[in-house]
């Protein structure tokens, strides 16, 4: 049997990080099982789903290089209506499902009367039964449509990540699978979507928990196999609370982009959440799907932890081939007014600096200097900056003019002697150094910033 996931976002404006992890596991799942991991957009919610909503899901998973299969046939449940209606019309003809033609007032005293005695809403009046006699059909009414739950027993199955998990039927109500107009209800597109896309593994949030009894009647009625089911555990915020845009924590995918965190990493984190193997923490997505299994996935909700995800990030972009960094950092150095990037070439620049920076902005700002001076502190300038010290620039600038072959050694060749001469520590030398040509205190080896910054410029900024 080929194992087939699914990932099954409703647009909601936003791809939430919660949802990439689902989406990450159901990945991994099948990709570790040679299986398809497909997308189904569940946009029956007509004000929410608007072709933008949908297109942010699509970007955001492009983006994140989660690459589902089947990408020409991703399912938009709009598009299966007539398809819902058919097997709402078969339920109603196998006596699986039956009209009701209860009004608002009817159902809102039953709902008042179940919560007085704890037993499930709809009192089944309609529910047709052997022996027993049905109300008049009232005139000008539209039927819903209700599914016939089982009436005893109960409805089990073994999640995957959670154990046993059994729910007794009478707990459960006839539900309605379509609305008076005809539309079908969630819980009923999601089970023929999952049976005509053949899934065999349901991995999803355990807000879920409470409908998969629901779903597998259903299937059981329909005469589908039921699939496994894993229902993964929230994510909380670092305060411990379920995470959510309303509480102000960030949850857009794209957002966790802006702030220069890589797709690779961003995935890494996420696998964290929830599932280990062993004490690591740094892994590609290769090493990921070999590792995961779902056995491995706490049923316990995890928490977020940002420095973590940053701290990941950094050992990303330490990974990161530097001709792809620098292609991924032009927007971010245009924003800062920098778009020449060929002296000193970019990827060099790289080379020396990316092991200074745990997000792409921190790294883009790390750039600028070796192409412009930048502005210094107030609190640098005040820490290693007087009359001396600029006195002491212009004569180490005689020096460095003196270098013949223009590269780090030969100007780390010259710190010692000078420092001798002019009776200073290294500090005294190398702080208003970097001051004067960078502008910034906080540089990698000054000898190396200053073999790439290149010697005309570095007289320049220094004689200025
Ligand atoms: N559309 C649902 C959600 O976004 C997922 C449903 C499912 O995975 O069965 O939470």
């Amino acid at each position: 049997m080929t194992v087939k996931t699914r990932f099954a976002p409703s647009p909601t404006g936003y791809l939430h990080i919660g949802g990439v992890r689902t989406a990450l596991f159901s990945w991994a799942y099948a990709r570790k099982h040679k299986g398809e991991f497909l997308l189904r957009i569940e946009d029956t919610d007509l004000a929410r789903s608007t072709a933008e909503s949908v297109n942010i899901i699509l970007d955001g998973m492009n983006w994140i290089g989660l690459h589902y299969d089947n990408a020409d046939n991703v399912v938009y449940q709009t598009r299966r209506f007539d398809r819902y209606k058919e097997v709402i019309a078969q339920l109603l003809e196998s006596g699986h499902a039956y009209h009701c033609y209860c009004s608002k007032e009817e159902l809102e005293a039953m709902r008042e009367q179940a919560e007085k005695e704890g037993t499930a809403t709809y009192d089944r009046r309609w529910r047709p039964e052997a022996g027993k006699s049905l109300p008049p059909i009232p005139e000008g009414v539209e039927p819903v449509v209700r599914f016939k739950t089982p009436l005893d027993g109960a409805t089990a199955w073994h999640d995957l990540v959670k154990g046993d998990i059994s729910i007794p039927n009478e707990a459960l109500d006839d539900l309605i699978i379509a609305r008076a107009d005809g539309t079908p209800t969630y819980n009923f597109c999601v089970v023929v979507d999952d049976y005509d896309m053949g899934v065999t593994h349901v991995i999803r949030g355990d807000d879920h928990v409470n409908n998969t009894p629901k779903q597998i009647n259903i299937l059981k009625a329909i005469g589908a196999a039921l699939p496994e089911y894993a229902h993964l555990p929230m994510i909380l915020n670092e305060q411990g609370r379920k995470i959510s845009k309303r509480s102000g924590d960030t949850v857009a995918i794209t957002d966790f982009g802006a702030m220069g965190i890589l797709p690779e990493a961003m995935l890494n984190y996420l696998a964290r959440l929830g599932w280990a193997h062993g004490d690591d923490e740094f892994f590609t997505m290769e090493q990921f799907v070999e590792w995961f299994d779902l056995k491995d996935v706490s049923p316990s909700p995890s928490r977020m932890d940002l420095k973590k995800l940053y701290w990941i990030n950094g050992e990303h972009i330490k990974i990161t081939p530097n001709d792809q960094l620098a292609q991924l950092l032009q927007k971010r150095l245009a924003v800062r007014g920098l778009t020449d990037t060929s002296q000193p070439p970019l990827e060099d620049v790289l080379a020396l600096v990316k092991d200074r920076a745990q997000d792409l902005n921190t790294l883009a700002d790390e750039c600028l200097y070796f192409y412009q001076k930048q502005t210094p502190a107030e609190t640098d300038v005040q820490k290693h900056w007087d009359d001396e010290a600029a006195a002491r620039m212009l004569r180490f600038a005689d020096k460095l003019e003196g270098v013949a072959e223009w590269n780090a050694e030969s100007i780390h060749d010259l710190f010692k002697p000078f420092c001798d001469e002019e009776n200073i520590k290294m500090g005294k030398l190398g702080m208003p150094l970097r001051l004067a040509v960078c502008g910034t205190a906080k540089t990698p080896s000054v000898d190396e910033v200053l073999a790439l910054i290149g010697k005309e410029e570095v007289l320049r900024r220094i004689r200025s």
